[in-house]
This record gives C-alpha cells, structure tokens and sequence, in this order.
C-alpha cells in the first residue's frame, strides 16, 4: 500500500508527487503520457510566466515557483524556461492595469524592477516592433523574473524527478476511486492500486473523478500559433511575453508569446484569446473531451486574431503556416472579491484535491504542487510555517461544490 497516490501527471499533480517523495513517503503517480492521449492543459511549448498580476494571491503562488525553476533545471539537467521579460499593455481607465502595479510595486521599486510606460509612444519607442491601436494606453515593463516556459517539459521534467527519487509511476487512467478500511483503492485502466491517501489533481478532468461536484465551470480557450518568416525573426528577438487588455472590450485580452520553436522545428508566435465572447461553457466530460480531440477552432476568433496579429506587427513576415491550440480552463468559483482561487483541500478524509488553474496556474504550478504535498503529509492538514501562514492560509483555497448535497 502506498502512502499517498497522486491522480494526474500534469503540472500540479507531478509537482506534488515530487515534494512528497522528498518528505520519504511512498507515492504512486498515475497519469498516462501525451502519446497514449493525455488530456490536460500542459501539452505545449508556451505559457507566460510572471508575478504581474492583479490578484496578489497568484502573483505569490506565481513568485514562489518562479524562484525555484533554476533548481528544477538544475536538478533535472534540462532547460524549461526563458526569461525573456514581461509586457503588459493596458487601458488606464481600467481598475485592472493599476492593481497589477500595485502588486508589481509590493515585489520591486519602480524604475528599478519595472517600469511604467505612460501612452502609445512611450511603449512604441521602448518595442520597435509593436504597433498598438490610437488609445490611452498604459505600459507595465517587467525584464526580470517573467518570460516564458515549455509547461510540456516542466511536467516531464518533475514526473523524471519522481521517478528518480523512487517513486512508481503508473502511465495509464484513474477510473474509479473508493474507501476501504486501510485508505482507498485506485481501479486503473489496467490494473488496481491501494493507498492510504490519494490526491486528485487531474487538471479540467477532476470534477468527474469523486461523487460530489466541485464548482467548476470549464470554458474553452484557444489560440493560434503563426510561422515568423526567418527574415523577420531577427526583429522579435528582444519581443517579451505579451499581453494586452484594450479599450475595445474590457472582457477581452491578447496574451502573444515571442517566436518559439515547436516539435515541428518550426518558431511560431502565439496569439492567445482570453475573454468570454469567443469561448463557450462545457457541460459535461463528454463534451470537454470532444472539445479537446476535435481541436476545432472558432472561425471568427481565427479572423480577429489574424487582424490583431497583422495590425500589431506590420513589420514582421510571417510564412503563412498556422497551427491551432484547443485547450480547456478549469474556473473556480469567485469569492466575495471575484477572485478565483485554485483548490487545494480535502473532499473526504484521506481524499485530497489540488485543482482549478483557472487558465493561469502553469507557472505557478510547483508552489501549489507544494502546498498540496504539505497538505496531504502534515498532521494538521497544511503548511505550518509562519511564511505559509501569512501568505497561502488554508481558507484561501477551499473547495467550492456545485451542491450542498452531503457525502
Ligand atoms: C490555452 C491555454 C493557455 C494557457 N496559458 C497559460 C500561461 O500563459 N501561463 C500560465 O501560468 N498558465 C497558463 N495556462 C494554464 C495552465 O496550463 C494550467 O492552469 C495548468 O496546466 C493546470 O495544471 P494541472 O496540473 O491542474 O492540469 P494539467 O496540466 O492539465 O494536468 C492534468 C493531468 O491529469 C491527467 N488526467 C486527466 N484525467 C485523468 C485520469 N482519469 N487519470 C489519470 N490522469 C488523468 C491529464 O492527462 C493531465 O496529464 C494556460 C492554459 C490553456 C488551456
């Protein structure tokens, strides 16, 4: 019997199965690899990393992973991330912009750790290559600590670091879970395993592992990857992570990552949509699961990323190849102040959950992989030290459920 069995080798999941090897528990990872058809957010080559950000929270989470991504590099000898700076463009009639600076100002001085950019041609002087629509405009410059990584390569490197420390890991899908008298027992695609304790951190898939519904809405999201001709790369070389919330619809926000290469030896720059006009709500597993294996775009959102994208960089050549990123965000409830917050608690006892990335978690994902790992080992039930106490308390990250209907 294992220890603890953590359901998910995704971002959070693997994180989580690596810290509690660390404390010399046994643990069981269980999760099948992208070639036998894992279905997760993680399957990429890009996602932003930075600490702007307008709930603190996250910026927290987000700053407390980032400090440790040299280590996880080290550790595993393979390079996941780029630290290539951060641009956020924004309306500055917008609460938005601002509380990002406030949260920026709590980690660095300004002028020294950031820099504010006041208007289109302050901005447009600092990033040659950028063109933004006539606006109010209001630019937060971060060089250090924020970039981009393969969150791809960061699962496999933490599951490679599980694995390395002695844990079993088990490529294949939780079907079903129950109590027994000593723990609870995993029914695999392929086999059976039993464990004292087990974490579900299963990504936009959680919801349906336990009986009782967490309250989490699954939105789609997409986004197009365009080929860089190789004339042009030269003029993106010093291109930041991106992302731009405009006048147009407050709603509604670009984030666009440099030129990556992709498995196909290819660099592609990334234009994500963000908002609710172009994306749709998932009911059900069925229809999440289609969503994920057609990979079908929305035809308007490939029309408006296309003019973005021309309108935003006249200058640069792209080849005219696309790819399409289907993808799926798992949204928590908002609490009294419209933050949603990730869930990282129990559903039962001895049954844990670290879920709800909300789309922004995968930069974050080693602190919360922490958190959960503190959870499912300490006594209490959480951290203990003074520092998580004051900036991760436990109430923060309590799960929410779509109905009060008792176990
Ligand atoms: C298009 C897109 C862009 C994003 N951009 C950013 C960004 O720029 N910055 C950022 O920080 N975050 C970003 N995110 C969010 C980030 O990728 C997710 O929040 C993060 O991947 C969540 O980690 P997770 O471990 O919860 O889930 P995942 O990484 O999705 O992992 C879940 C794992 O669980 C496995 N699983 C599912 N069901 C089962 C089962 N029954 N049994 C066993 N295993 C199972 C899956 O196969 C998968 O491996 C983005 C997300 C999307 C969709």
């Amino acid at each position: 019997m294992y220890d603890v069995a953590v359901v998910g080798a995704g971002l959070i999941g693997s994180a989580c199965a690596k810290y509690l090897r660390g404390k010399k528990l046994s643990v069981a990872l269980v999760g099948p690899t992208e070639e036998q058809g894992a279905l997760g957010s993680c399957y990429d080559e890009g996602r932003i990393y930075r600490i702007a950000d307008p709930d603190k929270v996250w910026a927290d989470l987000a700053e407390a992973s980032i400090q440790r991504y040299k280590a996880i590099e080290d550790a595993a000898g393979e390079a996941f991330f780029e630290e290539v700076g951060c641009l956020i463009v924004g309306d500055p009639s917008l609460d938005w912009i601002h509380r990002i600076r406030r949260t920026l100002a709590a980690f660095g001085t300004e002028g020294k750790d950031f820099f504010a950019l006041d208007g289109k041609a302050a901005i447009e002087a600092e990033f040659s290559f950028l063109r933004l629509p006539a606006a109010q405009w209001l630019g937060l410059w971060q060089p250090k600590r924020a970039g981009h990584l393969s969150p791809r390569r960061l699962a496999q490197l933490q599951a490679e670091l599980c694995t390395r420390s002695g844990a079993d890991v088990f490529h294949t899908q939780l079907e079903g879970v129950q109590r027994t008298p000593g723990g609870w027992s995993l029914r695999l695609a392929d086999s059976q395993i039993e464990a004292r304790k087990v974490l579900l951190a299963a990504g936009a898939m959680t919801s349906w592992l336990w009986e009782r519904p967490l309250d989490v809405k699954h939105q789609t999201s997409q986004a197009i990857l365009y080929e860089v001709s190789a004339e042009s790369r030269h003029k993106l070389e010093k291109m930041p992570v991106m992302i731009i919330n405009g006048p147009a619809d407050p709603q509604e926000r670009w984030y666009i990552l440099p030129p990556i290469q992709y498995p196909d030896g290819r660099c592609y720059l990334k234009m994500g949509y963000d908002g609710d006009a172009l994306n749709k709500i998932l009911q059900t597993q069925e229809e999440v699961t289609s969503w994920l294996r057609a990979k079908e775009i929305n035809p308007e959102l490939l029309l408006v990323a296309g003019e973005a994208k021309s309108s935003l960089f006249p200058s640069v050549k792209f080849t005219g190849r696309e790819s399409r990123i289907v993808c799926i965000t798992d949204q928590t409830k908002p609490n009294e102040q419209g933050q949603r917050r990730p869930y990282v608690d129990f559903l039962h006892a001895g049954l844990g959950v670290a879920t709800g990335g909300n789309g922004w978690a995968a930069k974050s994902s080693d602190h919360i992989g922490w958190l959960a790992s503190e959870m499912m080992s300490s006594d209490s039930g959480w951290a203990t030290d003074a520092e998580t106490l004051r900036r991760f308390p436990k109430a923060l990250f309590q799960a929410q459920y779509k109905t009060n209907s008792a176990l």
